[in-house]
Parts: C-alpha cells; sequence; structure tokens
C-alpha cells in the first residue's frame, strides 16, 4: 500500500530561500508545492504561503495555482477562495487547478453541501466574468459534483454545455451508476446513441459497473448486445467483466460463452475464468482450465493463483490446495501473499480442521490481517468454536476498530454460545463508540426496475401480497422439517418475537417477491448488502426445494446457488 508523503513544516523552516535569481526560487517553490499537495499539512500550505507573500509576486502564474490546489486539498476552501479571487488574471489554468483540487478532496469533512457551495463558487464565477465553460473545464465540475453526490447540479450543469462531446456523455454515465440510479444511467447512453455518438471502452465499463452490485441481468444482457453492435465485442477488458458478471448471476455457461469468444484471453481473463470457476464451486474446471493453459505458455501470477486456492477451497480440494499453496512459489516463483493465507486457512477450517489452520495463522511469515482471521471466523461459526471464534472476532476488531461487521460477528458468537451479558456488553460498548449496524438491505430486479427491502419492509406497493406469499412459504418450508436458527437474532428476547423478527428479514422479503412476479423458468437472484444469516440460508434451501427453482443469493461475502434443497457454497459461508 502506498502512504501518503508526508512534510513537518520543521523540514523546511530553515530554508532562507536566499538565491540569487528569481527563476531558482520559483523552481523551489513550486517544488515544495507540488510536494505539498500530496501532504496532509496545513502548517506547511501556511508556511509557504507567507514566504511567497514575502518574497515573490504570487499573483501570477504556477505558484498561485499550486497554492490554491494546495489549500483545496487541505481541505481550506475558504483560503483558496480567498486567494484565487486576488488574482488578476484568472485562466483556464488557474480554473482547472481550482476545479481539480476540488474534485481530488478525499476527506470526508466534504459534504454534498460544501462541494454544491463550492461547485455553485467556481460556476458562478466563471460566469460573472464572462468565461465560457470550457467543455474540458465542464466536465471535470460535472464529475466533482457526481463525485459529492449533488446530482442535481450535475444534471443541470450538463445541459447548459454548450457542447457536449463523448466524455462528458460517458461522465453522466458514471455519474448515474456510481450514485446507484441505473436506469438513468441507461436513460443517458441511450440519448448519447441518439445524438449519433458511438459508446467507447470508457462508456460500457462505466454501465458494466452498474451490474456490479445489483441484479441487473437484462441490463447485461443489452450491454452484452450493444458490444456487438459498437465493434467492442472483442475488446478483452469488457469481455473479462462481462463474463464475471454473469458468474455473479449464477449463469456460468454465459460466462463461459464470452470466455471461449475471446480470441485472445489475457492474464486477466484467464484467471477470472478461474475465478468464475471457483464462485461455482467447479474446482476440478478450474483445476484443468490452470494446467491447459499453463502448458501453453501462460504465466500464473499472484491473482490467479487467489482464485485457483479458492477454487480448491470451494470444492473442498484440500490435497490439490496443499499442492497448489507449496508449489506456487516452489515452481512458478510467486510469493504466497495474505490474500493466499486466507484462502488456506478457509479451505483447512472448511473441513473442520480448525488447528491446522490456527497453526498455519501462527506461523506465517506475514501479519495476518482481517482476511486471513475472517477465514478462521468462518470456520469457528460453522464448527461452533467458541474460544477459537472469539480470538479471531478480537483480533478483527483491533484490526480494524472502526467496523461495525466485527462487532455484530462477535456478537453472534456470544449469543450463539448463550453468552447474553457479553453480547450485551459488548452492544453497548459499539453503542459508545458510536458505531451504527447498517441495515440489511435486499435488491431484486423485476420488470426494468430494481426493487429495494429492508428487515420488515412494507413500503412496496405490493407489500400485502409479498407477505401473504411470505407467509405461505414459511408455513410451508415449516410442514417440509424446516427448523427456524433463531440464534441468528441478536437480541435476548423470547422465541416468538425472535421468530417475528427473523422471518421478515429483507432477503426472504424479496425472495417472496420473486416469486410471486417471476416466471417458473427465471432464476430468483437476491443481492443483499450485508452477509446472509443461517436461517435465511436455511430457507432459501428449503425454498429451492419446494417451489422447484434455482435460487442465487449473493451477500457481501460469497456468492450462493440453492438448488434443489442444497447451497453451492456447501452451508459455509
Ligand atoms: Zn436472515
Ligand atoms: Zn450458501
Amino acid at each position: 500500500m502506498r502512504t501518503p508523503k508526508k512534510i513537518n513544516s520543521s523540514a523546511f523552516s530553515g530554508i532562507s530561500l536566499q538565491f540569487h535569481t528569481v527563476s531558482r526560487r520559483e523552481s523551489l517553490l513550486t517544488s515544495l508545492l507540488v510536494a505539498l499537495n500530496s501532504s496532509h499539512s496545513v502548517s506547511c500550505c501556511r508556511a509557504i504561503h507567507a514566504r511567497v507573500l514575502k518574497s515573490l509576486n504570487y499573483r501570477d502564474g504556477f505558484i498561485g495555482d499550486q497554492l490554491v490546489s494546495g489549500y483545496i486539498s487541505l481541505g481550506f476552501a475558504d483560503d483558496a477562495e480567498k486567494l484565487f479571487d486576488e488574482f488578476p488574471h484568472r485562466d483556464l489554468i488557474s480554473w482547472n487547478s481550482l476545479i481539480s483540487g476540488f474534485s481530488k478532496r478525499r476527506d470526508l469533512a466534504c459534504t454534498s453541501a460544501k462541494a454544491q457551495h463550492e461547485g455553485r463558487y467556481l460556476h458562478g464565477n466563471a460566469v460573472k466574468l464572462g468565461m465560457k465553460l470550457e467543455s474540458k473545464v465542464a466536465n471535470s465540475l460535472v464529475n466533482m459534483y457526481g463525485k459529492f453526490g449533488c446530482l442535481d447540479s450535475a444534471f443541470r450543469l450538463f445541459w447548459e454545455m454548450p457542447e457536449r462531446n463523448l466524455v462528458s456523455w460517458n461522465s453522466m454515465v458514471a455519474i448515474c451508476t456510481q450514485n446507484g440510479i441505473p436506469e438513468e444511467a441507461l436513460q443517458y447512453f441511450n440519448m448519447m446513441r441518439h445524438n449519433g455518438l458511438l459508446p467507447d471502452e470508457a462508456t460500457i465499463v462505466a454501465l458494466l459497473q452498474a451490474c456490479e452490485n445489483l441484479p441487473m441481468g437484462k441490463l447485461l444482457e443489452a450491454i452484452h448486445g450493444v458490444t456487438f453492435t459498437c465493434g467492442l465485442s472483442e475488446n478483452v477488458t469488457i469481455a473479462t467483466s462481462l463474463l464475471l458478471l454473469y458468474s455473479k448471476l449464477g449463469r456460468l455457461h454465459a460466462s463461459h460463452k464470452v470466455f471461449t469468444e475471446i480470441i485472445m484471453p489475457d492474464k486477466v481473463a484467464w484467471s477470472a475464468m478461474i475465478a468464475a470457476y471457483a464462485m461455482h464451486g467447479h474446482g476440478e474446471t478450474a483445476i484443468e482450465l490452470f494446467e491447459r493453459t499453463v502448458r501453453q505458455g501462460m504465466k500464473p501470477d499472484h491473482v490467479t493463483f487467489t482464485h485457483l486456492l479458492s477454487a480448491c477451497s470451494h470444492s473442498g480440494l484440500i490435497e490439490e490446495g496443499k499442492h497448489y499453496f507449496h508449489s506456487m512459489s516452489d515452481v512458478y516463483g510467486v510469493q504466497p501473499r495474505l490474500d493466499h493465507y486466507s484462502c488456506m486457512v478457509d479451505l483447512l477450517g472448511r473441513r473442520g480442521l480448525l488447528n491446522d489452520a490456527y497453526e498455519l495463522i501462527k506461523n506465517m511469515p506475514l501479519e495476518p490481517n482481517a482476511g486471513v482471521w475472517g477465514a478462521l471466523l468462518g470456520a469457528c461459526r460453522v464448527y461452533r468454536n467458541t474460544d477459537l471464534g472469539k480470538e479471531a472476532a478480537e483480533k478483527m476488531i483491533e484490526l480494524d476498530p472502526l467496523d461495525s461487521r466485527n462487532y455484530i460477528m462477535l456478537s453472534n458468537i456470544y449469543s450463539a454460545a448463550g453468552l447474553w451479558d457479553d453480547a450485551s456488553k459488548l452492544r453497548a460498548s459499539m453503542k459508545a463508540k458510536g458505531l451504527i449496524r447498517s441495515p440489511g438491505i435486499s435488491f431484486i430486479e423485476h420488470g426494468k426496475k430494481i426493487h429495494r427491502f429492508v428487515v420488515d419492509d412494507y413500503s412496496h406497493p405490493d407489500a400485502d401480497k409479498i407477505h401473504e406469499k411470505l407467509e405461505d412459504l414459511i408455513r410451508k418450508i415449516h410442514e417440509a422439517g424446516f427448523l427456524p436458527e433463531t440464534e441468528s437474532v441478536l437480541h435476548n428476547v423470547d422465541e416468538e418475537v425472535k421468530m417475528d423478527m427473523i422471518n421478515k428479514h429483507s432477503e426472504k422479503i424479496a425472495l417472496a417477491y420473486g416469486l410471486l412476479v417471476k416466471s417458473s423458468d427465471e432464476p430468483l437472484v437476491v443481492m443483499k448488502n450485508l452477509r446472509i444469516c443461517r436461517d435465511c440460508h436455511s430457507t432459501a434451501k428449503f425454498v429451492s426445494r419446494i417451489e422447484k427453482r434455482t435460487i442465487i443469493i449473493r451477500d457481501s461475502k460469497r456468492f450462493h446457488q440453492f438448488l434443489d434443497g442444497s447451497c453451492s457454497c456447501g452451508d459455509y459461508w
């Protein structure tokens, strides 16, 4: 990981700026300012500013621009604006440095209201000064609005632009997908084509992003079709995303077809196909593809091995997994990284070899991260090992004390072991730290729309019918021998209340809705932002058998394909 360069102000307090020529001083200042833009110190910025005021006329050219963007990147927009207002000549370069400074800001303190204010300031001043917003500047401004979620401003500015080029249209498509309104992204895409513009790689990549976290099967097919009409069907990057997205929707055949149609698959495409096989539990096929392609001369890298090991793990191929883990460095010269250790812990843990997994962690040459501990925790959850599970969850909290999911996992372990006191203490400490459990949301596509559900959700227009269907389903699965898994409910409440809450989890509601509206030959694809609970997992298994449906639930952790009463994850996630 790259760490940001930090300069402290003492580093150049000794600089006296006693140079013989102005140009020498300017070049020194310029390099300091460039460094400043990647630093985090406002005192540096002010120190330089003071020196500039003393010795140079900052009001011209590059130095002023750099100072402005320095202030902005540190979050001092007011200083930047004041300085900028004093510029006698504001040219396109000044505008660009100001705008790109604003759009590079990553600090969370910059709320959308602030961004809107800043955008209006920039835009308003440009208009006041009689500057025609050049499309390059306007495009950056549109992107800045989009990044901070100021969609109205982005839309308005887009339509006010004197001319819209491919970059402008691509920005709109990207903004819509990044802000979770894929339908609008598609509309902009269609308008763009009506305007006679041919999409390029960036357009398609932006559109494909819309399918990343939502069950957008229809959209994916539409985009796939478009790649043929605009001559991008042989683009390996696009084909690779298509194959991964099809696989995430449970359509391994479609993935495979896309892969075979790539004329010269590169390492990324090849690794993606192995990932697709891994996801679906086709470990042997993944190994076959790996061996065949290596024989043809392809050199695997660390990504290839991550997918290959996860394929072994998802299919329970212990010996093969161990073999590839050792040969990756011995034969292929690829040193195992944290991801590979996570896969190995997962592989061992899945088989219940918790002590072997723990030994591997204890003896690994790298500092284990949350991924490695998380893999152990998953195994402890399935095999109900409270002690090791507690240690893993505590390590995860230590590594990332602000991630509420870690507390919830630990709390789940306590609850499952009946340690209600510990669970409630933990919840109190979460509350004290201001950590809020993000609400579970499930998504399902129907009628060119994405339908969202939260727990106990009655907001859908068809809510009555959906809940009727859900009650009916729950009655049917109970008749078929389903046993509820109430330990998923965190609170120490009596059984009946637990049942009521658990039966209204968002994925169950989405599932009931899917059964209500989708034709019987369509697989039900539900996506969830959090991890699926045990009870919903068992429910989906029973429903797949009783209703004779393929159900796909993609949660934050992995992909589950339910068919005839069992899940592709082998009840391990
Ligand atoms: Zn659930
Ligand atoms: Zn599963």
